[in-house]
């Protein structure tokens, strides 16, 4: 719970002390790598995604704030946390070296937790189930299962657990791309014969902009969980985000996000 008595006291007690500006921010630094922002109260949390990801990160046409489930999440784990969130779009494959020059202290961008980022960065615990499967032409006859993408061109988007799931399949010509949009630009336009990419993500693709010239299968490939990720000697932060984490989803904060954009079809 953000406590308006304690932030206005620390408030107070910053305002007297604006030359020792910098002893403020560890009342409620989150993290050592934060910076305190201009008014000295609340400490800024930098957040690092790839804003192309919708529904969990996107930019809609002439709007100037990102949205979807993560960037409301995180502005909720920030306001618990009594933090200013910073959020820079940063491409996906860009995401964990940025974490690691310290570009951003924060990573929210339907990333899935696996051993192979486990050892550059440390994940908060799960914030939602994700999974892979595969988006096809609607005349699509020959591809029903993930081994039968054998001898097809796939597209999927760089730097991604897609990416790498389908290279473990014998026999198939992997496109790689920035976004998930090119990739369904690349199968529409008949590029490639699938595009493998988040569950969620192809639905919402899908359904939010009416497409019919595409399906999704129902196979699906792996089961994924998301996290968020700060720097690997960043315990402390991780332990931040992980009890507001906790706290949202105990004070049904998380559920009303959750709802907002998936229509409370919990999965
Ligand atoms: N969940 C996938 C991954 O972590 C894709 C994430 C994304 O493209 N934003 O690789």
């Amino acid at each position: 719970m953000f406590k308006w008595k304690k932030f206005l006291v620390t408030g107070a007690l910053c305002a007297l002390s604006v030359m020792t500006l910098v002893g403020c921010g560890g009342q409620q630094a989150a993290a050592p790598s934060s910076s305190s922002s201009s008014s000295g109260v609340a400490t800024t949390i930098k957040v690092g995604s790839a804003v192309d990801f919708a529904p969990f990160e996107f930019q809609d046409e002439g709007q100037a704030e990102y949205q979807g489930f993560d960037m409301d999440l995180i502005r909720a784990i920030g306001k618990e946390m009594g933090a200013e969130v910073e959020i820079q779009n940063i491409g996906f494959d860009g995401l964990i070296p940025a974490l690691q020059a310290k570009t951003v202290d924060v990573l929210i961008s339907g990333m899935t937790i696996n051993d192979e980022r486990k050892q550059n960065v440390t994940f908060s615990d799960p914030y939602y189930q994700s999974g892979l499967t595969m988006v096809v032409r609607k005349d699509e006859q020959s591809i029903q299962k993930f081994q039968d993408l054998k001898g097809h061109k796939v597209a999927v988007q760089i730097g991604t657990t897609s990416a790498n799931e389908v290279k473990k399949i014998e026999g198939v010509e992997v496109k790689e791309f920035n976004t998930p949009a090119d990739c369904f630009m690349e199968l529409k336009t008949g590029g490639a014969d699938a595009v493998v990419n988040d569950r969620p993500v192809s639905e919402y693709f899908i359904t939010k902009s009416g497409q019919t010239d595409v399906k999704e299968l129902p196979d699906m490939l792996t089961a994924e969980d998301y996290g968020i990720a700060v720097a690997k000697d960043n315990k402390e932060l991780a332990d931040k985000i992980n009890a507001a984490l906790k706290t949202l989803k105990e004070n049904g904060e998380y559920d009303k996000i959750y709802d907002k954009w998936f229509g409370g079809a919990k999965k």
